[in-house]
């Protein structure tokens, strides 16, 4: 045995899981094919959002206050700011289901939030422009994460710990021997008790499965320069989701003190390999974010001054898989985050964790089995 663990994949949910796993006591490698904290994946670009009036399903609320906890917990032992609090603002009509998975997670879990009128919105947010019927939440647990150094931190955190990491270590196959899961990286072999699978967009590659239930897709982000950048400051402008009709878009104040970052929701497309993922901003994706950013955010110039192009893996009812894929439990996928994961990966790095060494964990996962549409052992 190398190690009673292997994670494969150090980027979001990844580096996680190695925080967590090695602060339980048990021995961990971790495999990552790139460098620690690279942006080459669905990490990269500077912030991501958290939010906890989720409008993605309310049984997600548990998960993401622990993720809280967890990330002021690798913050304090870091010594790092991961996460800037700005609240975050859901606009929209009340009654799109959006809208009313936020209003229902807000009362459901008594979650501290305001709902704004258009005269409050009009007053407050002037850098929305608003639709009539449309009306604002402010969820007050929110705010900006920073991806690439929470990667790092944690990854650098598991290493304290006693974790050991192969950065540039692709790994190309693994095997349930019976006695052993063997991982074979960089063409070396590695012999573990139990495995986890974090490869994000390179799921389906990796782990050839004839249905592809986890598809990568590529996704595009802006940064905007304002008439006037102080009103777009983390203490007035918070991060936001915008559904107004077809348009679905979000973004986050300036971080970095001179650009505004925003993406739309939009179909920029489905990648064969992911290795093909084109990076560079093609005309036809600039169009949609521009037209959404001159309609909606008129105190910005709708020409980014920078972009951005990623990618994430997608499964069909963009909900993850969380858990095992085999019948003894030795393999755990944590996959198909579908553009919305990041603001939970610490406390998916502790079930991760739970799952590894109890086999089940406390919390409610039964929306994110692997088993809705995989097969048991198709690894
Ligand atoms: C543009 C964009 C904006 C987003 N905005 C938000 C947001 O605001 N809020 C939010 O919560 N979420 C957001 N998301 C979603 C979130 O970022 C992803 O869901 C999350 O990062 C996915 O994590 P992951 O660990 O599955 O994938 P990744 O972070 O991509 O990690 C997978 C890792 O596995 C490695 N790997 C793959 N194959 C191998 C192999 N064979 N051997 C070794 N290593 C391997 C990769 O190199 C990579 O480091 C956004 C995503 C994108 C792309």
């Amino acid at each position: 045995m190398d190690g009673d663990v292997g994670v494969i994949g150090l980027g979001s949910m990844g580096s996680m899981a190695l925080w967590r796993i090695a602060k339980k006591g048990i021995s961990v490698i971790g495999f990552e094919q790139f460098g620690i904290g690279h942006d080459y994946s669905a990490a990269g670009g500077e912030s991501r959002i958290f939010r906890t009036a989720y409008g993605e399903g309310a049984e997600y609320v548990p998960i993401l206050k622990e993720s809280y906890r967890l990330w002021r917990e690798l913050e304090r032992e870091s010594g790092n700011t991961l996460l800037h609090l700005t609240g975050a603002l859901m606009i929209g009509e009340p009654d799109t289901p959006f809208m009313a998975n936020v209003l229902k997670s807000a009362k459901n879990f008594d979650l501290e939030h305001e709902v704004l009128d258009e005269q409050q919105w009009k007053k407050r947010y002037p850098q929305h422009r608003p639709l009539p019927g449309e009306i604002m939440v402010l969820d007050k647990l929110a705010g900006g994460l920073r991806p690439e150094l929470a990667v790092v931190s944690a990854v650098k955190q598991a290493e304290k710990l006693g974790a050991k990491v192969y950065s540039h270590c692709r790994v190309e196959s693994i095997k349930n021997t019976g006695n052993t899961i063997q991982v074979m990286a960089n063409g070396k072999e590695y012999h573990f008790k139990k495995v986890v699978i974090a490869t994000g967009p390179w799921t389906s590659v990796f782990m050839p499965n004839p249905k592809r239930q986890i598809h990568a897709k590529r996704l595009v982000m802006g940064w905007f320069a304002a008439k006037d950048i102080k009103k777009f400051q983390q203490d007035n402008f918070p991060v936001y989701i915008r559904e107004s009709g077809e348009d679905k878009f979000y973004g986050t104040p300036t971080f970095e003190g001179s650009m505004v970052k925003a993406a739309v929701y939009h179909d920029f497309g489905t990648l064969q390999h992911p290795d093909e993922l084109e990076r560079t901003m093609m005309p036809e994706d600039l169009k949609h974010l521009r037209e959404t950013v001159q309609k909606y955010l008129p105190d910005l110039y709708p020409d980014p001054v920078r972009t951005g192009v990623y990618m994430d893996g997608f499964t069909n009812d963009e909900h993850s898989f969380v858990g095992s894929i085999d019948e003894d439990g030795c393999i755990i996928l944590l996959g198909g985050f579908s553009g919305h994961g990041f603001k939970m990966s610490s406390a998916i790095g502790k079930i991760a964790a739970d799952l590894v060494l109890d086999g089940n964990t406390s919390f409610d996962i039964g929306h994110l089995s692997p088993t809705r549409f995989y097969q048991k052992n198709s690894v």
